[in-house]
């Protein structure tokens, strides 16, 4: 589990342009894919010693009453799963009623909270920083988002303050290859759990607990030991009244942090909304084996399927790696086949792959396919060898590399996914260039 960081403040105070300088990633991945809808709320941050997901609040919107409630009540749910909060002023306007509104709600929480005075890049505004005191959120810290001044300071003590990440992947209660069940609210999670425990020959163990919100579920088939990561919670069979749960971007993504192999399930008769694209790209960014498990089939007749089909391929065109599965939960058609799935894509994203096979394939993917030239010089990309498993990481070492074009690196990827034949996970691309 990684910590989580909340970014709150008023509008235009900085919040999206610190956001995006902590997701900033030098990783091929991201980037590089056209048609990948970032998410501008929810990012993973890997800068320094501690990773961590970052939430970008956004929405406070002030009224001449004061702060807008129903507005405020959507940063409370995202303060509420934050380990750590970050609350940005705006040094150009100066201390304002807004932020001491703000500033008293997160006094509340008891939570730890960084004063961040944002914009101090005019000199004549540095001074400022010290009338935020007043806020009662101890120092300020002065940066300038937008200019990258102070911003390594502030988030290297932040990182010192974070918790250690809880570590539910220990062996004793998440046992085996770990799969995350995930999606939006009745999508058809629980059925599925239900559904693939309710098999014939899948033995549950006992659950030694839960972690946040989800409910690790350990057990074994045909002699292979697995545990579902049920987002849903289907211990939740019982409790009746409860009302629908607030969907959890944060426990989605912990789940998926925590998985080898995330089943991703989208209700076919809505299709691939844009919330679903988002936090598949956040499988893609964070590197899991991925099944895209279109739920629901049952109920479609033959031209609903095609169109479904065609707006997965077109909506998703940078997750063409990952298996799409057709499937009714609550018929059990296809489930059958997603253990058989997970098991080849949880091989595929540990196997051992040898400099010299890795090397042999990157030099033919040269000869057939030049670099582009850089200012009148060619890129030069002269070996590689392995650097991770889950998602597999292939590092490859050469000239100018930072300079590689996107279509370039997907060109790599490809080559490298047939040649190995890596189905079903992102594979990650690291360059490292000796000039
Ligand atoms: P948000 O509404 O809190 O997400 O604010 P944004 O990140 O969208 O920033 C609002 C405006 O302030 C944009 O025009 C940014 O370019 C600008 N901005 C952000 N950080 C700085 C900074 O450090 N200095 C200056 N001068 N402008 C900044
Ligand atoms: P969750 O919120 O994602 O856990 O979704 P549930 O498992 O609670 O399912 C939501 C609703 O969809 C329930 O009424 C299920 O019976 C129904 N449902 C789940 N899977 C299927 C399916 O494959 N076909 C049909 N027709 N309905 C399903």
């Amino acid at each position: 589990m990684l910590p989580v960081v909340a970014l709150v403040g008023r509008p235009n105070v900085g919040k999206s342009t610190l956001f995006n300088y902590l997701t900033r990633t030098r990783d091929a991945l991201v980037a590089d894919f056209p048609g990948l809808t970032r998410d501008r709320q929810y990012g993973r941050v890997r800068r320094g010693q501690k990773d961590y997901f970052v939430v970008d609040t956004g929405g406070i919107v002030e009224t001449e009453l004061g702060i807008d409630e129903q507005a405020m009540r959507q940063v409370s749910y995202a303060v509420e799963e934050a380990d750590l909060i970050l609350l940005l002023v705006d040094a150009r306007h100066g201390l304002n009623a807004g932020d001491e509104a703000i500033a008293e709600r997160l006094r509340k929480t008891g939570k730890p909270v960084f004063l961040v005075v944002n914009k101090i890049d005019r000199a004549d505004l540095a001074v400022i920083a010290g009338e935020f005191y007043a806020l009662g959120l101890g120092e300020p810290h002065p940066i300038s988002a937008s200019h990258a001044i102070g911003v390594d300071t502030l988030l290297d003590e932040l990182e010192a303050k974070l918790p250690a990440p809880e570590a539910p992947e220990s062996e004793e209660k998440s046992p085996g290859i770990r799969i995350a069940v995930v999606g939006r609210p009745n999508v058809g999670k629980s059925t599925l759990v239900n559904r693939i425990l309710g098999e014939d020959r899948v033995v549950v163990y006992d659950q030694p607990g839960t972690t946040r919100d989800s409910v690790y579920i350990p057990f074994e088939r045909h002699g292979k030991v697995y545990t579902l990561i049920d987002t849903a919670g289907i211990r939740r069979r019982g409790r009746v009244s409860e009302a629908i749960e607030k969907f959890s971007v944060i426990k989605a993504l912990q789940a998926i942090e925590t998985a080898h192999v995330v089943i991703f399930l989208i209700d076919a008769r809505e299709g691939v909304t844009d919330q679903d694209a988002n936090l598949l790209g956040m499988v893609l960014e964070i590197g899991r084996g991925l099944i895209i498990g279109l739920n629901k089939w049952d109920g479609l007749d033959p031209d609903q399927k095609d169109q479904v089909r065609r707006q997965i391929d077109l909506k998703l065109p940078f997750l063409d790696f990952a298996e799409k599965h057709y499937i009714s939960a609550l018929h059990g058609t296809g489930v059958g086949h997603l253990l058989d799935a997970v098991e080849a894509i949880y091989e595929a994203s540990t196997r051992d792959l040898s400099a010299s096979r890795l090397t042999k394939i990157l030099q033919d993917a040269v000869v057939a396919h030049q670099p582009p030239l850089v200012r009148g010089r060619r890129i030069k990309l002269k070996y590689a060898h392995q650097g991770g498993q889950i998602p597999p990481v292939i590092v490859i070492h050469g000239n100018q590399t930072e300079e590689i074009p996107g279509a370039y690196k997907r060109y790599l990827i490809n080559t490298f996914r047939d040649a190995l034949d890596i189905q079903g996970t992102p594979i990650k691309l690291e360059f490292r260039s000796s000039e």
